[in-house]
């Protein structure tokens, strides 16, 4: 079947295009294809030129262009359109042929494309692909799940053009149905988190006085840390840049946007029972952050505490916030791990989480030297429960938390607000804590809706009291 490409790749927007180069580079003959027939034309006239890649006119030509069994693999917009796609190729492709989608799907939607096409012999994979445009062009972070049969036809091809972190690809099968797709969205939730986290200790500092450049020199000292990452690089970079009007990010709205997979995994947290407090924070201070007209308007008439933000000593006073942002970050981490092991037992999924922090390690825009210390602590406890538990994270806390709190607490004085920093701080007393005050609030229930109560020692055994003695 010589003179037949390896591989078809529907979607030539910037992520298909770029991951089409990747597979090229590497040696695999790629077929392109997009709804809009003429951007074929258009990508093998221009970025294309030269290559291997070939193009098709019809889905028909596609598939009749590619070696058996057939991979297709979309890279469109996530919805609707994924269906529309398979709906068109199902009738093209035979038993043992695979279709790939690398969007962004919701996982629900690639459990139950999976479960169907699995049906018709199809086997269908969902993968997350992290690190935007040139993590797709020069190695991106892939997180595949799906119908397992398919891995072995296209791990070569995926572990080809993956990042790689220590000689070792950032690819490895996540797990059945949609769990490739749920691990790339709880990535995006952690990504919503680190940024939220860098946000705030540059709120902090630019309150206590810090230029730009002096902020900027921070954030690079702090990434030849145990924060080396690249969000703190290019945080690094982002307050240093300038044009002709000055330093760029004094001049940038301060309104965020979203596209929803934060939301998501913070829907998932909730639909789960699993407390990814960080996260959710940072969903909601994206949404406060957009309330712009409202916060205009509330800070003439709002009042806040009097006291300056001034510390005696700034050099230190900026460790502590490193240290701060560093506890923080391993609180999220441990949320989202945790939230990624309740889905894995709700699922049956059998995810190996050092794999998945491996995963991570490279390519995608959470890379970092952290998530290396995270496949340490899942190598040296497979079975871990929690991160925090880990003697190296554990260690780490002990190290940082007097200055966590000296600076979530200095915040809460000084009215600066710290979403993030202090939720995770909050959630590590909880956890910590053997007794909560839990107790009254299932006494409060009991009251007022006879919801029961179970006591202490006895549990199992539920009660009920009427409270009032009417
Ligand atoms: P995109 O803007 O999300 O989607 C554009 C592509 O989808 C085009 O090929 C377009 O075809 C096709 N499309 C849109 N609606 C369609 C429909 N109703 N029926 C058929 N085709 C349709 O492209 P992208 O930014 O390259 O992202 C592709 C996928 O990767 C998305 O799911 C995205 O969420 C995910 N992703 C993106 C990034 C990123 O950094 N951009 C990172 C990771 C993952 P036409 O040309 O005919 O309009």
């Amino acid at each position: 079947m010589s003179g037949k490409a390896d591989i078809a790749l529907i979607g030539l927007a910037v992520m298909g295009q770029n991951l089409i180069l990747n597979m090229d580079e590497k040696g695999f003959v790629v077929c392109a294809y997009n709804r809009t027939v003429s951007k074929v034309h258009d990508f093998l006239n221009n970025e294309a030129k030269g290559t291997k890649v070939i193009g098709a006119e019809s889905l028909k030509d596609m598939v009749d262009k590619l070696k058996t069994p057939r991979k297709v693999m979309l890279l469109v917009k996530a919805g609707s359109a994924v269906d529309d796609f398979i709906g068109q190729l199902v009738p093209l492709l035979s038993p043992g042929d695979v279709i790939i989608d690398g969007g962004n799907s919701e996982y629900q939607d690639t459990t139950r494309r999976c479960e169907e096409l699995e049906k018709l012999g199809i086997l269908y994979v969902g993968s997350g692909v992290s690190g935007g445009e040139e993590g797709a062009r020069n190695g991106p972070s892939l997180m595949p799940g799906g119908n397992a049969a398919a891995w072995p036809l296209i791990k070569p091809i995926f572990q080809a053009i993956c990042a790689k972190a220590d000689g070792e690809p950032c690819c490895e099968w996540v797990g059945d149905a949609g769990a490739g797709h749920f691990v790339k969205m709880v990535h995006n939730g952690i990504e919503y988190g680190d940024m939220q986290l860098i946000c705030e200790a540059y709120h902090i500092m630019k309150k206590l006085g810090l230029t730009s450049p002096q902020m900027s020199e921070v954030f690079g000292q702090w990434n030849s840390t145990e924060l080396d990452s690249f969000l703190i690089e290019i945080t690094r970079d982002i307050l240093n840049f300038k044009d002709s009007e000055g330093y760029l990010l004094d001049r940038i709205r301060d309104t965020a946007g979203q596209k929803g997979t934060g939301k998501w995994t913070a829907i998932a947290a909730l639909q789960y029972g699993v407390p990814v407090t960080l996260i959710g924070e940072a969903v909601f201070s994206r949404c406060l952050s957009a309330l712009k007209d409202e916060r205009v308007a509330a800070s003439g008439v709002l009042k806040g505490p009097s006291c300056k933000p001034c510390v005696p000593d700034i050099k230190k006073y900026l460790n502590g916030i490193k240290y701060a942002l560093y506890c923080a970050k391993i609180v999220s981490y441990a949320q989202g791990f945790m939230l990624m092991r309740e889905a894995a037992k709700e699922n049956n999924w059998s995810l190996n989480y050092g794999g998945i922090a491996l995963m991570w390690r490279g390519g995608c825009i959470i890379r970092s030297v952290f998530l290396g210390n995270i496949k340490d602590a899942y190598t040296r406890q497979p079975t871990l429960s929690n991160l925090l538990l880990d003697d190296f994270f554990k260690r780490a806390i002990q190290q940082g938390q007097s200055s966590w709190r000296e600076v979530v607490a200095n915040a809460f004085l000084w009215g600066i607000p710290v979403p993030a920093l202090s939720t995770a701080l909050s959630f590590y007393d909880g956890y910590r804590t053997a007794t909560l005050p839990a107790n009254l609030l299932q006494a409060q229930r009991d009251y007022f809706g006879a919801h029961t109560y179970e006591l202490v020692n006895r549990e199992g055994e539920f009660h009920h009291t009427n409270w009032t003695g009417t």
